[in-house]
C-alpha cells in the first residue's frame, strides 16, 4: 500500500533522509520507530504530499507521490504532530469546516460530524469550544478531522504524544476500531512500548535510514539474543558456575534460586544449556525464555549498532 524507495530530503545542511526505504502492505498497522529527528515526520509529510523529497520515490495505493495530488489527498488521511489552536471554534464547527474542505455540506456532513464524534468519543463535546479540550481530546479531534474523507490510509505522527495513561489507552482502542475497519495506518513514535500490541508490522528508523522492518512477530523473534529466566530448587550456585563458564551467556541478575541471563543464539542453544544444567545435576524448575518487548529489541538493536540510542 505504501512504497518508499531510495527517499532523500536536506533542509540546509541537514539530511533529514538518507536513502529510506519502506513498505507498509494494504491493511497493516505498520509502527514507524525512531528517536527524536530520526526522519518520521518528514517521511510521513512527503508521503501525505505536503514536502517535496530531494531524491527517490514513494508511492501510496499505486499513486506516486508528486504526480497525483489530488487523487493522493483523497487516498491519505494526516494527523500531525502538533494541533494547532483555534479560537472561537466549536468541536463541531470545527469538522465542518474540514469536510466543507472537502466538499462535503449539508445533512452529510451533520450527520459524518456525529457519527466521527461517536468514534473519537468525543459526542458530548460538540458544542465545546476546542480550546478548551484536554489533549488527549485534541489529539482525538485530530484525528476524527484526518477521517473526514474516510481515506483508506492512514499517516499519524506521534498521535499519543504527551497524553496521559488513560487517554493513551482510549487512542489505542480507536486505532483497533480503525484498523478492524480495513484501514492501513503508519504510526509513528518513540514511545515502543505503546505500540507493541498494536502493531502488525514494525520499521525502525534511525539518521534518515531503515534498519529493520517487517511483521512484529518476525521482528521480535528473529532476534539472535534471548533473556532466560532459570529458577531452581535451593542455592543456585551450581547453575551460576555453569552459566559464568558458558560461552555466549551474560548474567544479569542472581537472586536466591533464580539467575536471569542473556544468551546468545536460539532454541537450539537454550536447549543445549539446559541440557547440560540438568546433567550437572542442577535441579531445574523453570527454565524459559522471558516475552522480549519490542523496547528490547530495539535496545539490542541500538547495542549491535544497528541503531544509535
Ligand atoms: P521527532 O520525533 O523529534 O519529531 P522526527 O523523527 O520526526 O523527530 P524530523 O522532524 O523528520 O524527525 O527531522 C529530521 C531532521 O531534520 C532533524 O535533524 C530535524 O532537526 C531536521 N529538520 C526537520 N525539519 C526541518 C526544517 N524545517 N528545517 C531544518 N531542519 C529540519
Amino acid at each position: 500500500m505504501i512504497k518508499v524507495r531510495s527517499l532523500k530530503k536536506t533542509y540546509g545542511r541537514v539530511q533529514a533522509l538518507r536513502g529510506l526505504d519502506m513498505e507498509v502492505p494494504a491493511g497493516a498497522v505498520y509502527g514507524f520507530i525512531g528517536q527524536n529527528g530520526a526522519g518520521k515526520t518528514t517521511t510521513l509529510r512527503i508521503l501525505a504530499g505536503l514536502l517535496v523529497p530531494d531524491g527517490g520515490t514513494a508511492e501510496v495505493a499505486g499513486l506516486e507521490i508528486g504526480s497525483h495530488p489530488r487523487a493522493l489527498r483523497e487516498v491519505v488521511g494526516y494527523m500531525p504532530d502538533f494541533f494547532g489552536v483555534y479560537d472561537d471554534l466549536r468541536v463541531g464547527e470545527y469538522l465542518l469546516f474540514y469536510a466543507a474542505a472537502y466538499g462535503i455540506r449539508g445533512p452529510r456532513a451533520f450527520k459524518l460530524r456525529d457519527d466521527l464524534l461517536e468514534l473519537v468519543e468525543l459526542g458530548e463535546k460538540r458544542e465545546a469550544f476546542v480550546d478548551t479540550l484536554s489533549r488527549g481530546m485534541q489529539q482525538r479531534l485530530c484525528l476524527a478531522r484526518a477521517l473526514i474523507h474516510d481515506p483508506r490510509v492512514l499517516l499519524l505522527d506521534e498521535p499519543a504524544s504527551g497524553l496521559d495513561p488513560l487517554a493513551r489507552v482510549e487512542m489505542r482502542e480507536i486505532l483497533k476500531e480503525l484498523s478492524k475497519l480495513g484501514k492501513t495506518i503508519l504510526i509513528s513514535s518513540h514511545i515502543l512500548s505503546e505500540l507493541a500490541d498494536l502493531c502488525t508490522h514494525v520499521g525502525m528508523i534511525t539518521e534518515g535510514r531503515l534498519v529493520r522492518q517487517g511483521p512484529l512477530a518476525e521482528l521480535l523473534n528473529g532476534t539472535p539474543v534471548q533473556t532466560i529466566i532459570l529458577r531452581c530448587h535451593g542455592p543456585a550456585e551450581a547453575a551460576e558456575k555453569l552459566l559464568a563458564g558458558w560461552p555466549g551467556v551474560e548474567v544479569l541478575r542472581s537472586l536466591p534460586g533464580q539467575v536471569e541471563f542473556r544468551l546468545a543464539g536460539g532454541a537450539a542453544q537454550a536447549a543445549e544449556l539446559l541440557k547440560e544444567l540438568v546433567l550437572r545435576g542442577v535441579p531445574v524448575t523453570h527454565f524459559a525464555q522471558e516475552d522480549q518487548s519490542l523496547e528490547d529489541t530495539f535496545v539490542q538493536l541500538a547495542r549491535e549498532g544497528g541503531l544509535n540510542g
